[in-house]
């Protein structure tokens, strides 16, 4: 099945699924003012992605502006040797293909679902000539463009400076800001592309996070028992992508029993 097969499956199921998420599961979709979110409401489609569909590849063109509702996907730059590093993470805070409004044309980096997503999704063309019609929605944009730039800037000094553990209880916390819940639908393998290491390498450093009851592993699946002691294991860059967030799209969901936000 091809990629885009799979999204046309996936079509039909998001159609299913379409009233289990409140539109203002997407924080960008919430944080607009009534006029603009009813402007964009209006030309949506409800779509779902299961995990491991790629969205879009380096130079693709960009067909579709996608609003997460819930699930994480990876923003990946892919080497020559077919090896790949994660940039950025997008989920329900954020919006994927907006850099249409920029003039943007083709797509930078790949765009890989990690975690089972539900999004609304709106033709480009459309979404660039309605932002370009409406400075407020523009704004709200543009705000959002700065907090994602934020997040893959913080995460380019990390990869130089943090170690292993901080960085991948780092990648755990903002997974955990994204979904519903406490349960990552996640493998190890996954864990080892997404922070660029070896598996057994990523391996015995859940097995550090698990042997400090802060989390617990499960084939597939990482429970997150102890958040305040997983910010505490994690490097700062967290709370400075976390802050840029909260300042542009506004606090979280409220997530029962957790002092953080993202
Ligand atoms: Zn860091």
């Amino acid at each position: 099945m091809s990629p885009a097969d799979t999204i046309d499956s996936s079509v039909a199921r998001g159609l299913r699924a379409a009233d289990a998420l409140p539109p203002v599961a997407n924080r960008l979709l919430a944080a607009l003012p009534a006029r603009q979110r009813a402007a964009v409401m209006a030309r949506v489609q409800p779509v779902a992605f299961d995990k491991g569909v790629v969205l879009s590849r380096p130079d693709d063109p960009i067909e579709w502006v996608y609003f997460p509702r819930s699930g994480l996907i990876s923003l990946l730059v892919n080497f020559e040797d077919g090896t790949e590093a994660e940039v950025g993470l997008v989920g329900r805070e954020g919006v994927l293909g907006s850099s249409v409004v920029l003039g943007s044309t083709t797509a930078l980096v790949e765009h890989l679902v990690q975690a089972p997503v539900e999004a609304y999704r709106m033709d480009a063309a459309e979404f660039r000539a309605e932002a370009q019609a409406d400075p407020v929605l523009m704004a709200h944009i543009h705000r959002y463009h700065h907090a994602l730039h934020a997040q893959i800037t913080q995460t380019a000094a990390c990869n130089s400076r943090h170690d292993l553990g901080q960085r991948l209880a780092k990648w755990l916390l903002m997974a955990h800001d994204r979904v519903e819940g406490d349960v990552l639908p996640l493998t190890q393998d996954l864990l080892a592309r997404m922070l660029g290491v070896h598996r057994p390498t990523i391996s015995v450093a859940a097995g550090r996070l698990q042997e400090e009851h802060l989390i617990r592993y499960s084939p597939g699946r990482i429970t997150i028992l102890d958040r305040d002691g997983l910010e505490r294991a994690a490097c700062e860059c967290h709370g400075a992508s976390a802050r840029w967030s909260r300042q542009f799209l506004g606090p979280p969901h409220a997530r029962p029993g957790s002092t953080a936000a993202g």
